[in-house]
């Protein structure tokens, strides 16, 4: 009797997800490992949130569903809809990724990992960490969290630059506990050409954790225009739309190395999948993907 093969059912909720990469890369990856499945967009509003997280989730306790992403809006708004959440998530306050494991809903952060895996990919992190560099983010929303806490955890020190100050301390304060038990610093600067000046000495690594320099706005760009970037900094822009942002021209016209956020992208769904099916998930599939022209 031949067996039948086991359908998967995955999919991403969030608001407004039209521009969302996630099912092209979700599916080129089932693809390449011979897996039937689906990936669904799944808008939601925000009053609908409720409800519609009530009805995902008694879908992945039953076992109709088998995976889901969140996104913006609801990254940190789902974490009380879960049975617990893996200690990274709780750092970055934000899950992206719902297992069912055993009887218990559990949320990850594959952003951290991802990012992670994406530096090291790029070979900007060496055996020893850091080696006590800074590392200057701009933006504090969620996923600057996920940034700031996984470059603690590589040994940068951190000044954190957003355009509410509020917001940067907020990320601050939330992080100090895991800063210090790191042995890390952490500060947060105005965003001022003159201020910027004067904290450049050991900034090793620049990220960009705002939509500054993203389609269709693709002339903005968080570094000031009368400020040359530091000589052998390396420069990471969250945005991959375009593929080469404005602060990424400037860091090519610099000499600083520079790359954009689509391996991190990748390596946030690759890890989201290995979490629901349990098996390696080849990269090469998704990087050709994405490879193939998705530019809009
Ligand atoms: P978020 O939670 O909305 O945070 C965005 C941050 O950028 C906030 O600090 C926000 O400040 C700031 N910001 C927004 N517009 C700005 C502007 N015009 N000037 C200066 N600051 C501005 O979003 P997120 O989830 O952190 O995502 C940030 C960016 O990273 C997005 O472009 C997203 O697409 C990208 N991203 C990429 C990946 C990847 O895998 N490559 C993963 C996650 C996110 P306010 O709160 O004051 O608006």
């Amino acid at each position: 009797m031949k067996m039948k093969r086991p359908y998967w059912s995955f999919g991403l909720v969030g608001f407004p997800l039209e521009h969302s990469w996630s099912p092209r890369l979700h599916r080129a990856a089932l693809a390449a490992l011979g897996l039937d499945g689906a990936y669904e967009l799944l808008p939601v509003s925000s009053e609908l949130f409720e409800h519609s997280i009530g009805h995902l989730l008694s879908a992945l306790r039953t076992r109709q569903m088998h995976g889901l992403n969140v996104t913006i809006p609801y990254k940190s708004r789902v974490v009380h809809y879960l049975d617990d959440i893996v200690e990274e998530a709780r750092w970055v306050g934000a899950v992206n990724t719902i297992v069912m494991e055993g009887d218990r809903l559990l949320g990850y952060n594959t952003d951290v990992p991802g990012f992670f895996a994406d530096l090291q990919r790029l070979g900007w992190l060496n055996e020893e960490g850091a080696d006590n560099k800074v590392a200057l983010v701009f933006g504090a929303g969620g996923a600057a969290r996920a940034v700031v806490y996984t470059l603690l955890r590589a040994g940068f020190h951190i000044q954190l630059v957003a355009r509410r100050p509020e917001q940067a301390w907020e990320v601050r304060n939330h992080l100090l506990t895991c800063a210090t038990d790191f042995g890390k610093k952490m500060d947060v600067l105005d965003w001022s050409l003159r201020e910027l000046r004067g904290a450049l000495q050991d900034v090793a690594l620049i990220v960009n954790c705002t939509p500054l320099g993203m389609w269709p706005h693709t002339q903005s760009c968080p570094w000031p225009e009368a400020l040359p970037l530091p000589k052998g900094a390396r420069v990471y822009d969250l945005v991959y739309r375009p593929r080469k942002t404005a602060l990424l021209q400037l860091a090519e016209r610099s000499g600083n190395a520079f790359a954009n956020g689509l391996g991190m992208l990748i390596e946030q769904a690759a890890l989201s999948l290995e979490l629901w099916i349990r098996r390696k998930v080849p990269r090469e599939a998704m990087w050709q993907e994405v490879q193939g022209g998705m530019d809009s």
